[in-house]
């Protein structure tokens, strides 16, 4: 079944950092980063994140922020970090293959990425299952990541730095290279898809999960999803949001819902999550008919 991660900033954002440490409702799934957990009070205390969010937890290493930031993260302390958060999913330190990248660094990123794997493998808590991160462009590369993964026992896997491509069609070709390569075995795709116009591409390419954030930065903006696509709440009317059956929209007013504030935001990342899940709900319908 295929599964919609959604990506936790908490403590990236500092509005966000008072109790409770997921302020809305997550259900399903949700991924987040070691990353903001280094500088968090949090793990001092007697902290449970599978207690705080109570679904499944994909932890990312946050590797690929630290190198759009300029720096590299230590393997180690990142598998020291994922030993202690003990989520579900764990990804180790992968280091981001771009295109311009001459063979030789390429295959350094990737011998790289595979003994980072190997330290991870060492240090996580023995209830965490690994997921390899897929770097490369070409088939060649793409498998022989998945063929040095799997000789370590990884069976589950995800493609990465799609988020510097901004042809979707590029990504797509990409997407489809590693489906097919992985075939048999559970495959994500990180980052921009879960976006209610870009579900059905990644649906339709037999992917099994993914995740994002931007149903917070549209919630923050004032974004509802309305007919399948963000719309500006400012735009919508008290009768249109009377339309949605989720709980928010049944339960607010257009006033609560509009106000930009705190509250406000958050209840549209609640009714954005719902739509979010319905829709997917819906596409997967609409593909099981179709076969
Ligand atoms: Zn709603």
């Amino acid at each position: 079944m295929f599964k919609l991660y959604y990506k936790h900033l908490y403590p990236s954002i500092i509005e966000w950092q008072d109790e409770p440490f997921a302020p809305w409702s997550f259900k399903e799934q949700v991924l987040s980063s070691v990353l903001p957990f280094f500088e968090s009070t949090l793990l001092k205390e007697e902290f449970s994140l599978k207690k705080e969010i109570g679904c499944e937890i994909f932890m990312d290493s946050g590797a690929f922020t630290a190198a759009s930031m300029g720096y590299e993260l230590d393997p180690y302390e990142v598998a020291e970090m994922q030993a202690l958060l003990k989520a579900d999913l764990v990804v180790p330190v992968d280091k981001v293959v771009f295109r311009e990248d001459s063979s030789r660094i390429v295959n350094q990123k990737i011998e790289d990425t595979i003994s980072n794997t190997k330290i991870l493998l060492d240090l996580k808590h023995k209830t965490s299952q690994v997921i390899g991160p897929l770097q490369g462009f070409t088939k060649e590369i793409l498998e022989h990541s998945f063929n040095e993964f799997k000789k370590l026992g990884i069976q589950r896997f995800a493609i990465s730095g799609l988020v510097f491509e901004s042809e979707i069609k590029r990504n797509m070709e990409r997407i489809a290279l590693a489906r097919e390569i992985t075939k048999g075995y559970p495959l994500h795709i990180f980052s921009k898809f879960l976006h209610p116009e870009l579900l059905k591409l990644i649906i339709d390419a037999n992917t099994d999960s993914v995740d994002g954030y931007g149903y917070i930065i549209a919630s923050l903006k004032g974004n509802y999803i309305f007919n399948g696509t963000y719309e500006p709440i400012s735009d919508l009317t008290d009768d249109e949001i009377d339309l949605c059956s989720c709980s928010i929209c049944q339960e607010n007013s257009y006033e609560n819902l509009s106000r930009v504030d705190k509250e406000s935001q958050h209840l549209l990342i609640m009714h954005n999550i719902i739509a979010l899940n319905n829709l997917k709900e819906e596409l997967l319908k609409q593909k099981s008919n179709q076969h």
